[in-house]
């Protein structure tokens, strides 16, 4: 079997598309070194490695070692030195990398290959004594951490301790003596905490770090991530062995991070940060203050400290070069890291980049403007969910807010919530429904439950690439970092600026587009969906041959969701209307009625209501299909329970309040969900049907000729188990729309459906369809009633089976295609055997879910319809479901 494949010298084994063999880090890496781009050589032990030794208990296939003493020998050939060799020792990099980016989750040593002897060799070598010291005690603190397991804070005190005794501030002040010094400090450090010295044999060493890389595949951090982003937890992770370069070899040497095009906006122009005389983690662990890499972005920050196109042009020229072509080589907007040494540039990492979603819309569709991919292509690259985040308020800037503090855009939307300040505070928030802002000084992916738990995140040091940045842009969570002038008192429960103070629990806003953090409550506004993203929705629309439609009750809604895009109401749900608080008395009196007369009564009183209701929906959706419901939910939902209420009703109404209670107690149900709704509802209660019917096509009516358009109307009859049912109640709506005929001398034209939400109704979907003419699928309940779970109450158990892994994922949220998705397969074929130009959608939440979309897609639907803040998502996700 071969394990280990080589890269370096502008050669490799493997590239891009091996990311599930090497991993993306090593795919990458060959891909670079085959392209002639400066890589330091190394090889990749491949992921089925990582997984062979995790499965067998922690053993290493016979002649794996053989391989990689072979590929050892191979780098030491193309860096000029050997590995052990103590006159001029090769030191390698140990990395992780997964086939899925799981970015600072795994662990990584550096300057592995230093001992007692190697390290004065490589002082000699390089000249710099200081140097060599500094990457030592790198090294023995990395190799301590990650394979011995030993706190990074207990190496942290040693060196503070060691400052202080001698009255130094910086590590810049100290000298060689120093590190050696403070290495000596660590090694005994090691010996105290583990009663074994620091191992000084190279090989021990190499194989002690690959064992613990890949066993970071499993570290909590690690496991919570996957968890968080769905990947699966047996793919486990590849290690790259590579050779050292130095970013840490005085100040013609550096290390960075850049961005192939501004991650926030997407705007074409490298993007990123570096430290001069540093190496490897110190610009991501926002310990020193990174310097930007342009002066154009210099310029914006007015920050003092020099850029890297003025301290070192040289090597940023070479490096936009290679930026370039990079991008153009996997023709996307990519994140790079790199380190300069001795003014040498080299190549260290290169994946696609995390982005925000304005930099990911302004990239994709600007990349296709370069002709560096196609429109179908940029309609791909949208996950649509990410649309989500696009529709965040901003703060309105004509708000005169109150400015505490101000610190980095580093992730946009804006948001209000009372301030905490550890994780756990935030999570606990979380349960009891408050919102918050996490205050921390830096974030690490210990905080990461916290961040998902709170509103924003703000932190008072690090960078536009420090972790909270990273991490809160991938959640698409507004995130203000680095805000300086913040003093945070962690025992106090307070964090001040310019001499004013804000307490644990005082509500703040930030602002991760501008970086503000402001005093209290700051009112927000709504986002502007032209640009970019009308753009590339104008494309997507080309694609798809879906369309979507939306589930509202209300004008707001139904004005909301047009501007999404919403090409009709795919869902009214009348029973919403009645819910309205003017209306619920009159829809009280209607059903507490005693007598025909007095719930004929009540229900002229309603007509109205629902007529104008009904109006400003067609309105609004002027020229657009428009689907309504009849009543569906079970009338003792409208009836109050408790004594309070029912006496409070009891006065309002002047009914004794025994009579309520017992109205109420005659229509309670063991089984509502499975009780007297639905159609059942219109069976009894045909004077319902007839009134919502008289509204609906009189409103019709009434907009159709006020607007010269006629009103697209479709009615549905919710619930529907068979025939019979349905067309009981058609004749009733018959009968209703003859009596609007009598009235106004006409009515308008309208079409006669059913929602198929019972198996039933599925099964026996060739006879509906003699009766309807398009079929809705409510696939709430479709799934509720195949599964025989109630959603009220699935949570509990529901969890449950999603920790063991007994369902793939909530059924609620993504349609079941195996269970509920084969019911809505054969009604589909069984509906349009029987009626050929079948007019088939959806209406439950699933119409929203992109998985979902692809299914219903697959089976030709006519349209989806979703909540109106899906509708962008939706329309993606139609599309992508057609390239
Ligand atoms: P992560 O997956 O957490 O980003 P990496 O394996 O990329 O971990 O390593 C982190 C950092 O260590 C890199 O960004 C780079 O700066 C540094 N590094 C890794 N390998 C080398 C190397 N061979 N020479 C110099 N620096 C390295
Ligand atoms: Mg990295
Ligand atoms: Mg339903």
């Amino acid at each position: 079997a071969k394990w280990v494949y080589a890269f370096g010298g502008g050669f490799a084994e493997g590239g891009l598309a091996d990311r599930d063999l090497i991993g993306g880090k090593g795919a990458g890496l060959a891909e670079m070194s085959a392209l002639g781009l400066p890589v330091p050589p190394g090889f990749t032990l491949s992921t089925e490695i990582g997984r062979l030794y995790l499965a067998s208990g922690h053993v290493f296939p016979d002649g794996l070692a053989d391989e990689v003493d072979g590929a050892l020998a191979a780098v030491g050939r193309i860096a000029g030195r050997r590995f052990g060799d103590a006159r001029d020792p090769l030191l390698v990099s140990v990395r992780s990398g997964a086939a899925v980016s799981m970015p600072g989750m795994m662990d990584t040593v550096l300057n592995l290959g230093l001992n007692d002897e190697t390290v004065e060799g490589l002082a000699r070598v390089s000249g710099d004594r200081r140097f060599a010291f500094d990457s030592y005690r790198r090294f023995i603190q990395m190799y301590g951490h990650v394979v011995l397991g030993l706190d990074h804070g207990l190496f942290e005190e040693k060196l503070e301790d060691y400052k202080l005794a001698r009255g130094l501030v910086l590590d810049g002040e100290l000298a060689a003596e120093d590190w050696q010094a403070v290495s000596d400090l660590f090694k005994g450090l090691v010996i105290e905490e583990t009663d074994a010295a620091f191992p000084q044999a190279p090989t021990a060493q190499l194989w002690g770090a690959i064992r613990a890389v890949i066993s970071s595949w499993n570290n909590p951090r690690a496991v919570a991530y996957r968890r968080m982003n769905a990947i699966a937890g047996d793919a486990g992770t590849a290690v790259t062995v590579q050779a050292m370069v130095f970013g840490n070899l005085g100040e013609t040497s550096a290390t960075g991070v850049a961005f192939t095009r501004n991650p926030s906006t997407g705007e074409k122009i490298l993007w990123g940060e570096f430290l001069p005389n540093a190496q490897g983690e110190d610009v991501v662990a926002g310990t020193r203050t990174p310097q930007d890499l342009t002066e154009r972005a210099r310029q914006e920050t007015g920050s003092e400290a020099a850029s890297l196109e003025s301290l070192m042009p040289e090597a940023f020229a070479a490096f936009s070069a290679v930026a370039d072509r990079l991008e153009r080589h996997h023709r996307d907007m990519l994140d790079l890291e790199f380190t300069i040494e001795r003014g040498r540039l080299w190549m260290l990492q290169v994946r696609p980049a995390k982005r925000t979603i304005r930099a990911a819309l302004r990239s994709a569709v600007e990349m296709a403007g370069e002709g560096l991919i196609s429109r179908a292509e940029a309609v791909a690259r949208i996950e649509p969910r990410t649309l989500d985040q696009l529709l965040h308020p901003t703060i309105d800037p004509e708000n005169g807010a109150d400015l505490f503090a101000r610190g980095l855009p580093a992730s946009p939307g804006a948001a209000s919530g009372a301030v905490v300040f550890t994780p756990d505070e935030a999570e606990l928030a979380r349960t009891q429904g408050r919102k918050v802002i996490l205050v921390r000084v830096e974030t690490s992916p210990e905080d990461v439950h916290g961040m998902h738990a709170a509103r924003g995140i703000l932190t008072t040091r690090g960078g536009m690439t420090s972790h909270a940045a990273v991490v809160a842009r991938g959640m698409g969570k507004p995130c203000v970092s680095g805000a300086g002038g913040i003093r945070v008192d962690f025992k106090a429960g307070t964090m001040t600026a310019g001499g004013r103070t804000i307490r644990r629990g005082d509500t703040i806003t930030i602002d991760g587009g501008t970086g503000q953090v402001l005093i209290g409550a700051v009112p927000l506004r709504e986002p502007e969906l032209s640009g970019d993203f009308a753009t590339l929705m104008r494309w997507a629309d080309d694609f798809r041959t879906l369309k979507i439609r939306t589930n509202v009750d209300t004008p707001a809604d139904a004005r909301a969701a047009r501007s999404f895009g919403a090409e009709g109401i795919g869902l009214c749900r009348t029973e919403h209307m009645f819910f309205d608080q003017r209306r619920i008395a009159v829809v009280r009196e209607m059903i507490l009625a005693e007598t025909p007369a007095a719930r004929a009564d009540a229900l002229a009183r309603l007509l109205p209501m629902q007529r104008t209701d009904f109006a400003s929906l067609f309105e609004i959706m002027s020229g657009l299909p428009v689907t309504v419901r009849l009543l569906d939910p079970p009338l003792h939902e409208f009836l109050p329970t408790g004594d309070a209420e029912i006496e409070e009703l009891s006065a309002a109404m002047g009914i004794p309040p025994a009579r309520i209670r017992a109205r109420s107690e005659a229509l309670a149900e063991a089984n509502p969900m499975l009780g007297h709704r639905g159609v059942r509802l219109a069976i009894s209660f045909p004077e319902i049907v007839e009134m919502q019917i008289r509204a609906i096509l009189e409103a019709a009516l009434d907009v159709g000729e006020a607007s010269g358009r006629p009103v697209e109307l479709e009615i549905m009859v919710p619930l529907v188990a068979s025939k019979a049912e349905l067309d009981l109640i058609y004749q009733r709506i018959r009968a209703a729309e003859a009596q609007v005929v009598r009235l106004h001398g006409r009515a308008p034209r309208y079409e006669l459906g059913t929602m198929i939400e019972l198996p039933r109704a599925a099964l026996a979907a060739g006879d509906l369809a003699r009766s309807a003419s398009f079929f809705s699928f409510g696939t709430n309940d479709l799934t509720q009633t195949t599964f025989g779970i109630s959603r009220d109450d699935a949570a509990p158990f529901l969890n449950a089976y999603l920790a063991l892994g007994l369902m793939p994922s909530d059924p609620f949220a993504t349609l079941d295609e195996t269970g509920v998705g084969e019911l809505i397969r054969i009604a589909t074929e069984r509906g349009r055997a029987v009626r050929p130009g079948l007019k088939i959608g959806v209406c439950g939440e699933h119409g929203g879910d992109p998985a979902s979309i692809r299914f219903f897609a697959g089976l030709d639907f006519d349209y989806v319809s979703c909540s109106p803040f899906r509708v962008p998502v939706a329309r993606l996700a139609a599309a992508q479901a057609a390239l």
